[in-house]
């Protein structure tokens, strides 16, 4: 079969030698065959040499790239890739481990499948697609999930609201294989409601998972604030590890009460444990030397880079108050999962913060996304998360 073609500009080959995944629109000289959304595509350098194949989509990256050698895109193609990526978890003790039942199984460009994420919980994997062109195999990608994963039963794809909105699909959130099921997923031995069907992106946030066993060493007897909550992951490490007490706070009263169940699952009738639905930045306001272990988590402040700014000034506030108001030798754990907020930026933004506060402060951690969220050598875009433990005098 001939494959639509996109031609370079002269000199433009130079990120796809060093294997950068991304190919802007502004590098393409020629389009030829009329490849719409989603196609495959070969990609030539101006001097008319094979350098990549991929797939087209219209927007700034007009090509994704899937393989720097010249093989054809077909099931076998899929199946290999899937079971690349959970041998890798397997590896890790991720996948396969009656302790640990979630994982993130595909992480975009990180395991070389820009556009596609998944996340295993228990017997069901949650499928994203952010590309048309993922969206056309998805069930290619659900048959080889149910070829690869052992004791899998359903694959869900969600996909309503990862879409670019420019792309004239109407995908529709459903099970590609099996059904509904109640699920209560395991993380290093805790359990978890984890509700794709109604939580954020597919239910719960799998990145946490080795920060939270840091808290968890921290926690012992500390009255423990973990704000922008959630699913209140934190929480019941904190819980665990022998804290004091532990106060959840979110914006969403659905949060909260996913929260409630979820510390109830892990222990039942305990009192340390309390959750407000309320905004952070008040809650912070009437929390003068009532914690001394803080957690900050927020939402992405920034999603654009045009944005930044902003965002940047987010985090300053938002550390500031905490630095006003946590206890003396306090432990603050703070965080970014903004993609365009460079770690060297967000260190900048919490030292701001610090410098306000007066106090002396001192970095314990430097933290960053697990190896389940693989960050791809070639393409430095795919590191997101990072944090900071810090001791607060
Ligand atoms: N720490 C969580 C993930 C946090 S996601 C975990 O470990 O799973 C960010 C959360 O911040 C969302 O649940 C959102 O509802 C909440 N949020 C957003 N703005 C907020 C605000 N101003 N105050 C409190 N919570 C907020």
């Amino acid at each position: 079969m001939i494959l639509p073609k996109i031609t370079l500009k002269r000199g433009k080959e130079e990120a796809l030698l060093r294997f950068h995944p991304w190919i802007f629109s502004g590098a393409i000289h020629r389009i030829e065959g009329n490849p719409q959304e989603g196609d495959i595509v070969e990609v030539y350098t101006a001097q008319q040499q094979w350098i990549a194949i991929g797939y087209y989509q219209i927007g700034s990256i007009s090509v994704r790239i899937l393989s720097f050698k010249p093989i054809e895109i077909d099931e076998q193609f899929w199946l290999a890739k899937i079971r690349n990526a959970y041998n890798i978890r397997v590896t890790l003790g991720l996948a396969q481990n009656p302790e640990n039942t979630t994982y993130r199984l595909v992480h975009g460009e990180g395991d070389n499948l820009p556009g596609l994420v998944i996340d295993v919980y228990d017997t069901t994997a949650v499928v994203q697609a952010h590309t048309v062109a993922i969206h056309n195999v998805r069930h290619t990608i659900a048959s080889a999930l149910m070829q690869t994963v052992k004791g899998l039963e359903n694959v869900y794809y969600k996909s309503e609201g990862t879409l670019p909105f420019k792309a004239d699909v109407t995908p529709e959130n459903t099970y590609l294989v099996g059904q509904e099921t109640d699920c209560i997923a395991m993380e290093h031995g805790l359990r978890f409601h984890a509700d794709w069907l109604r939580g954020q992106k597919t239910g719960f946030f799998v990145d946490q998972r080795e920060n939270r066993l840091l808290l968890e060493k921290y926690a012992k007897g500390r009255s423990v604030l973990n704000m922008f909550c959630y699913t209140g992951g934190f929480s019941f490490y904190a819980l665990r590890g022998g804290a004091q007490l532990v106060h959840s706070v979110d914006s969403s009263a659905k949060a909260i009460e996913l929260t409630n169940k979820n510390v109830a699952l892990n222990f039942p009738d305990e009192t340390r444990h309390e959750a407000y639905a309320e905004d952070a930045f008040k809650f912070l306001e009437q929390a003068k030397d009532k914690y001394d272990l803080i957690i900050l988590d927020p939402p992405a402040f920034a999603k654009h880079k045009n944005v930044l700014n902003n965002a940047l000034q987010g985090y300053r506030k938002l550390n500031a108050k905490a630095f006003d108001q946590i206890k003396p030798n306090g432990i603050l754990f703070t965080f970014s999962c903004s993609q365009v907020v460079s770690k060297e930026q967000f260190r900048l933004a919490v030292f701001s913060a610090a410098a306000q506060s007066g106090r002396n402060v001192r970095i314990l951690h430097q933290l960053t996304q697990p190896a389940d969220h693989p960050i791809n050598i070639y393409h430095a875009e795919g590191e997101y998360l990072k944090g900071l433990v810090l001791h607060v005098e």
